[in-house]
Parts: structure tokens; sequence; C-alpha cells
């Protein structure tokens, strides 16, 4: 498991639009034996255009509409005046969605950003009579035809954000234990929301594989019905395929911090709970030996097969094992 895991996968077929013919047209006026070549320029055709789009989490609306048109260029007309431009078509894909050349595999683009991205595009429009006006053809009957559009196919791959998501209050310690982990910088502090665009770090394991960590705005009571950065924060869970809860050692209720934690995805999406996960909790240099035993022992009684583990991001402890733990559930 690395940054190459792919949720998602179509194949989609697209065209851009054929540009407009240029006219042919010759001015005739009443009393004007000679009217001059006049025909305008044909329009461009549509380009095919990729678009990221912040709302957008899956590929699935591609399984059921796999063609993708651009309208054509507009034919020129008399006055020299140009046809209009084809509609272009604009695909809106999830941000992190890679773009591929089905015929060569070639990597096309990765949708980072809301950029518009032209992929394929729409032909030239043909220039009119007018163009071709010269000293011993004064008339031309001749203009361009425009040129034709294109068609290509495409494989769209969206990746997984993450592999691990980290799941917790503000000041749970998840940006420190991302620090801790990755070479990922984010901001660190003791007030809430320091944390507005995920973080993401490469979580270096032994043998030379890593995986993918993300550190996302905490969660607060409330965040399914959009209170804080809620619904920017569950959305982003979604592509994680397992989750880090992190809990701090000084919470007043441990079980019941987890708790709300789970509720809160539970009541955004349900098969959110449905993800592996594993608990850490964190600070756990705050905690003396006994007391440590104490939770121990009630976190061994409440949770089934190793799901807890202590941390301490601060004095380095316990990451090696969290880290091997983590790789194991990533590759069960
Ligand atoms: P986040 O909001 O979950 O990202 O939390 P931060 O990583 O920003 O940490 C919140 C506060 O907890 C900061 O003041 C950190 O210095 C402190 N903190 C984080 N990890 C530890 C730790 O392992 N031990 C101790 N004692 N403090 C920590
Ligand atoms: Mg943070």
């Amino acid at each position: 498991m690395t940054e190459g895991n792919f949720v998602d996968y179509v194949k989609i077929h697209t065209s851009s639009g054929k540009g407009g013919r240029g006219s042919t047209h010759l001015h005739r006026e009443k009393y004007i034996t000679k009217g001059g070549p006049d025909g305008g320029d044909g329009g461009r055709g549509g380009h095919v255009i990729f678009q990221g789009d912040p709302n957008l989490w899956t590929l699935l609306d591609f399984k059921f509409t796999r063609h993708y048109k651009a309208d054509h260029g507009g034919d020129g007309s008399k006055n020299r005046s140009t046809g209009a431009d084809g509609a272009d078509c604009i695909i809106r894909l999830p941000l992190g969605t890679v773009v591929n050349d089905n015929e060569t595999g070639e990597k096309i683009t990765e949708i980072v950003d809301e950029k518009p991205f032209i992929a394929v595009k729409g032909g030239k429009g043909g220039r009119g009579n007018w163009h071709f006006k010269s000293p011993t053809n004064q008339t031309p009957r001749y203009a361009q035809p425009g040129m034709p559009g294109e068609e290509c196919h495409f494989t769209l791959e969206l990746k997984v954000l993450a592999d691990v998501g980290l799941v917790g209050f503000p000041n749970a310690g998840k940006s420190t234990l991302l620090a801790a982990l990755t070479a990922a910088k984010p901001k660190i502090a003791d007030y809430e929301f320091t944390t507005l665009k995920p973080n993401l770090g490469i979580v270096r394991q032994r043998d030379y594989s890593s995986f993918v960590m993300a550190d996302i705005p905490g969660i607060i009571e409330g965040a399914s019905e959009g209170k804080g950065l809620g619904h920017y924060f569950l959305r982003h869970i979604e592509r994680n395929a397992v989750l880090l809860y992190v809990i701090p050692a000084d919470a007043d209720d441990l079980f019941a911090q987890f708790s709300i934690l789970r509720n809160e995805l539970k009541k955004y999406n349900p098969e959110l709970l449905d993800k592996s996960y594993v608990i850490a909790i964190s600070k756990s240099d705050l905690l003396d030996d006994e007391l440590k035993q104490e939770m121990k022992a009630l976190a061994d009684k409440t949770f089934t097969d190793d799901k807890v583990l202590f941390i301490s991001s601060v004095a380095q402890h316990g990451l090696t094992q969290l880290k091997d733990r983590l790789w194991d559930v990533l590759n069960s």
C-alpha cells in the first residue's frame, strides 16, 4: 500500500467539436453590380476540458455516462460575420483524479485544483472567402472548411487521499504525530482548527515501503451536522483506507471521547464505521506508569486484538509499534 492505491477506475470517450465552415458569400446589393466576397469565418469547435471540483468524491457518475461531446463551431456567414464557437464540454472530476490516455497509457494530467485543463482541442474554424481575395481573383468562391474535431479515449483513476487518516478532536496531537512520523510540517498549536487543509505525509516503513498519512481538521461534536469544518473534514475521511483515532491521554474520559468520535462519523455516513481502525492514546508521556497500566488493562478489556496503543510524539515513544500496527492493518 502506497500512494498508488486506486479506489476507482473508469474509461470514457470524448470528442471535441469540429470547426465551422468559412462562408463563400458574395456581397450583393441593388445597383451594385459587383459585390465583394464577405463570407465570415467558421467558429472554433468546442474543447473537451477537465476541471477539478472539490465537491466530488467518486467517479461513480462516469460509470453511467461514458460519452462526452463538445459542440461544433457555427458556420461563418455574410458581412464577414464569424460563426459562434462550439460550447466546450467541461468534465468535472474529483481532486486526486489521474487522467491517462487510454491508447498510449500516457499520463495526461492529474487533477489537483480547479484550474480547467484543455484535454482535447476543438477544430479550428475555416476562413471565409474574403481572406482569399487577390488581384487576380476578386470574387473567390472558395472558403476553408472547418478542421475536424478529435476523438480521445481516457482512463480516469481516483487516488485514495491517504492510506491512514487521523481522526480526533482539536488538540489531540494529530499534527504533532504526523510531524513525528513523516517529513510533513503541519502547524502545531494549542487552539482549534489549526489544520484547515489536509496535510499529507509519507510514513517510511521498514523494508523500504511506505504509506500515506493525512492530518485533517479536528472533528468536533456536531460535525456531522456541519458544525465547524464538519463536512469538509468528514468527506476526507471517506477516502482513507484505515482510520487512526487519536485520543489524548489527558482527556477526561478516553472511552467517551472515542464514542463521540465514532458517533459523529456514523451520523455522517454509517459506512465509515466499517473501516479498519487503530486507537492511539497520545501524549502518554503525561501518564505515570501506574495510570498507564490501569488504562491499558481497561483498554484490553474493552477492545479486542491490540487496537489500542500508547504513544508519545514528544517523547518518541511507541511510534515504531504504531507504524507496524498500521502497516499490518493496511495489509490485512
Ligand atoms: P491537533 O489539533 O490534534 O493537530 O494537535 P497538535 O498536534 O496541534 O497538538 C496540540 C497540543 O498538544 C500542542 O501543544 C502539542 O505540543 C501538544 N502535544 C502533541 N503531542 C504531544 C505529546 O506527545 N506529548 C505532550 N506532552 N504534548 C503533546
Ligand atoms: Mg492539527
